[in-house]
């Protein structure tokens, strides 16, 4: 029978491998690790020597690698391959800048960055920090928007961390077609890849005019990479013909997920009720800020100061709703 060939590419990564008598991993271009990547073999040796006796012959894996990034995506493959080749269930998990190798409840690698790490910060005890399960991953990488869920988790004593801990994670794409798949499909993902907490936001804005576009799209409405302006010269050009305000209402919208291992997730949404204006006014804020009118005030949510819109605001709407939400959701998970 013709031997399997594995194969992982992305932009920065590209692996190969196939069933081997011992685990060699060996680089094919320029990576400039040959000596470390080698010594990666022998790491792995470690997983399938767990499972050893004479009636069980473990198959290794032989990889080359042609380009490397990601330590993480690399453990992945190789896993993968020995899951494949042995009936075995490893789970690669990242955790304070570790990648671990987990297969049921036990622990069976950790790969250290090569700067290592602080060992408070690695056994969860930072001060105010009491743990795995005590810390909340926020997934973005927008520390403006970490910081307004900083607030919000440390009264209930979490500590808050947002991918930028996690480099290595990849990136999960936008694919559903509502904000709760949006918001579940990111916050799913990365508990599932961390084994953390973890909560993910969705939001845009809807203008009944349009159907409720463009919602989801919000972001990407006036093409893959718009900015704000094209976004919002598109959006003024598609209302062009609406010429009574009361015409123009519209909503943002804000859905937030969180989503832990083995647990249903907690879902809250909420709506910030207005106006799409005739003309760009303010300068705060970002995105539809400056032609999002709020409610009846005549003031677009750009000319509100930041304070203020962070108390109204949908997100504001979304995290009050999380207020009452969330301790009960915990609760349900500790009974
Ligand atoms: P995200 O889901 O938070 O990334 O937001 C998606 C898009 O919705 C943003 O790129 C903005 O165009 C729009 N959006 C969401 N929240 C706001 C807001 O508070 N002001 C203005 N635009 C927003």
């Amino acid at each position: 029978m013709a031997e399997k060939i594995f194969e992982y590419k992305d932009e920065n990564n590209w692996f190969i491998g196939k069933a081997s008598f011992s685990n060699l991993i060996s680089s094919f271009g320029e990576t400039g690790r040959e000596q470390e990547l080698f010594l990666f073999g022998y790491l792995l040796d470690r997983l399938i020597a767990s499972n050893y006796s004479d009636e069980n012959h473990n198959k290794c894996a032989i990889i080359e690698v042609i380009a490397i990034q990601s330590d993480f995506a690399l453990i992945q493959f190789a896993c993968d391959i020995l899951n494949e080749l042995n009936q075995r269930q490893f789970k690669v998990l990242q955790h304070q800048g570790a990648i671990l190798v987990t297969e049921g409840s036990k622990l069976f690698l950790a790969h250290l960055p090569s700067e290592g790490l602080e060992t408070a910060r690695f056994f969860g005890q930072e001060k105010g920090f009491a743990g795995i399960g005590d810390t909340i991953l926020i997934a973005t990488k927008n520390e403006g928007k970490t910081k307004e869920f900083r607030r919000f988790f440390e009264r209930f004593g979490y500590q808050v961390e947002n991918l930028n801990h996690y480099p290595d994670l990849p990136d999960v794409a936008e694919t559903g077609m509502t904000f709760e798949e949006n918001a579940r499909l990111k916050a799913e993902t990365i508990a599932a890849l961390t084994g953390k907490m973890v909560l993910a936001d969705d939001s845009g804005l809807k203008v009944d005019a349009l159907g409720g576009l463009p919602g989801v799209w919000s972001a990407r409405f006036a093409g893959a990479d718009a900015t704000d302006e094209q976004n919002n010269a598109k959006l003024l050009h598609e209302l062009a013909m609406v010429f009574d305000i009361q015409d123009r209402s519209a909503q943002f919208h804000c859905t937030l997920v969180i989503a832990a291992p083995e647990r249903e997730s907690l879902v809250v949404e909420a709506d910030w009720a207005g106006y799409i204006g005739m003309d760009l006014r303010g300068e705060n804020g970002f995105g539809y800020d400056p032609l999002f009118l709020v409610g009846e005030t005549g003031k677009t949510s750009a000319e509100l100061a930041l304070d203020e819109k962070n108390r109204i605001s949908h997100r504001a709407q979304a995290l009050e709703k999380l207020m009452e939400a969330f301790p009960k959701w915990q609760e349900q998970a500790n009974a």
